[in-house]
């Protein structure tokens, strides 16, 4: 049995919590950094598989995430483009294969009109939405009421334009079927990345990768903090009052802090036993928040096969098993790599078909979009984060239909020393690690003013 004394104790050593660790000892705190697994980083994880480098997590970064862009230039890391010259391939709901460029998948004009003025619609709405506050909109309540489903349903009665709208919220971000989540949800998903436009623009959100992965973000922050990142410390429990807390890990530490950050997806509350229990409201709240659940599917072939056929590796359908794929060769590497992602209903079927069969079925979908070839990469490697104790879903965390409105302002209040910092509660950057960097720093910023109290 091992007791520390710290100022503070952060339980998480993603980008949230590596962030709230150096922000805090920048200005003269103490602190620990409890990891559960064996290794810094949580949802960011670049690891060789078969001798495949391979972003099992997050990776992509957008020009607004200046959170995000501003650490990674601090770090000394380099960033490169996601590959886009070329078309683009679209799968229509007649199981059409199209090439297209830009923006707009190609569709029947009439389908085309009617998903140019629904990205208006939403567009104009998000504008409403300040992505910290979204429960203040006007009709907060209201739309919080309606599954994203519903509502597109209310807009129009083209299903295909339906279907494409609904796929850059549902299935593309919160990886939640449409149903399962309000109009009210989406607003800040979209409200989160600047607009609905920004989502519908895969060279705009899929913009650049770090050089190396982007885990080395957590992993160089975890550095700067040395022997105060403890691995291999899952916390069980946390016994706090007013003036600190004690916490207690799995590896048979003691910790003894003035303040706590949980800096984890807030699904694992639950999992840490609280005395005395946390009040009602976050109890009740807590139940309310549910992951996503996404396969991200790596396929690596000899050579990036697409773009002798003039294609990008950027193609989209809301009725194929693997809704998007991307090309996503790493830098500098003469072999190619396609990413797929496999969401929510389509993710639950194919994990009840045994391993063989889900590769060959994922494997055909990408086939579709770029013919045979695609049936046969050297290494094949998919990102299963539901069966990841630590994160249980992927990408992130949201409220459940009307929790957003009920709940939301109450997510990030603290409970006495205790405070909350996670990409899944973020405004700007939501669910992405902008969020998870700009939360980190702000809990950090919060926690200094109560300090000097
Ligand atoms: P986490 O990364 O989840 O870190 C929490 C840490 O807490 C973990 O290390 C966990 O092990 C630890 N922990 C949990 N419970 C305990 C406990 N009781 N005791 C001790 N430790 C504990 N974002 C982007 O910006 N771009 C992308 O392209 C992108 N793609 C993604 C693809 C996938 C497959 C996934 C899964 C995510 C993706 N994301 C992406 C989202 C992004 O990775 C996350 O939003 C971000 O990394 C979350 O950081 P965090 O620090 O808030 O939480």
């Amino acid at each position: 049995m091992v007791e520390i004394t710290r100022d503070v104790v952060i339980v998480g050593a993603g980008a949230a919590g590596t962030t709230a660790a150096n922000e805090l000892k920048k200005a003269g705190l103490s602190v620990v950094v409890l990891e559960a697994r064996d290794r810094v980083g949580g949802r960011l994880w670049t690891d060789v598989v078969d001798g495949a480098m391979l972003e099992i997590g997050g990776q992509w970064v957008s020009p607004d995430q200046e959170a995000l862009k501003e650490t990674i230039s601090e770090l000394g890391l380099e960033t490169y483009r996601r590959y886009r010259e070329g078309d683009s391939v679209y799968i229509g709901r007649d199981g059409e294969r199209r090439r297209f460029t830009g923006e707009i998948f190609p569709v029947a004009p009439e389908t085309e009109k009617e998903i140019v003025r629904l990205i208006d619609v939403l567009d104009d709405m998000v504008a409403q939405v300040d992505p910290d506050r979204p429960w203040e909109h006007p009709d907060a309540e209201a739309l919080d009421r309606v599954s994203f489903e519903a509502w597109l349903e209310e807009q129009t009665g083209d299903q295909e334009a339906r279907d494409n709208i609904a796929l850059f919220i549902a299935g593309a971000m919160l990886t939640k079927p449409a149903y399962a989540f309000s109009a009210l949800q989406a607003l800040l998903m979209a409200a989160s990345a600047g607009s609905f436009t920004h989502l519908v623009d895969a060279d705009y959100i899929l913009d650049e990768r770090v050089v190396g992965g982007l885990q080395q973000v957590p992993l160089l922050l975890a550095e700067r903090l040395g022997d105060d990142v403890m691995l291999e410390q899952p916390v069980h429990t946390i016994l706090w009052d007013q003036d600190g807390v004690t916490v207690l890990t799995d590896g048979g530490l003691t910790v003894r802090a003035r303040f706590a950050i949980l800096a984890h997806a807030p699904i694992l509350y639950p999992w840490i036993d609280f005395t005395p229990a946390l009040p009602r409201l976050k109890q009740q709240m807590h139940q309310h928040i549910s992951m996503g659940f996404v396969i991200k599917v790596h396929a690596v072939y000899d050579r990036p096969f697409w773009r002798e056929q003039g294609l990008s590796g950027t193609a989209f359908s809301p009725y194929e098993i693997s809704h998007e794929a991307y090309d996503n060769t790493n830098h500098g590497d003469e072999r190619g790599t396609l990413v797929g992602f496999v969401s929510d209903r389509d993710a639950d079927d194919l994990f009840r078909v045994s391993a063989e069969e889900r590769k060959a079925r994922i494997l055909e979908s990408l086939s579709h979009y770029y013919g045979p070839e695609a049936l046969e990469p050297l290494v094949y490697f998919e990102s299963d984060w539901g069966a990841e104790e630590w994160t249980r879903g992927a990408y992130a965390a949201s409220f459940d239909l009307g929790g957003l409105a009920r709940y939301g302002a109450d997510l990030r209040t603290p409970v006495g020393p205790i405070h909350f910092a996670c990409s899944d509660m973020a405004g700007a950057g939501y669910q992405h690690v902008d969020g998870a960097i700009r939360m980190g720093r702000l809990v950090a910023a919060n926690i200094v003013e109560a300090a000097h109290r």
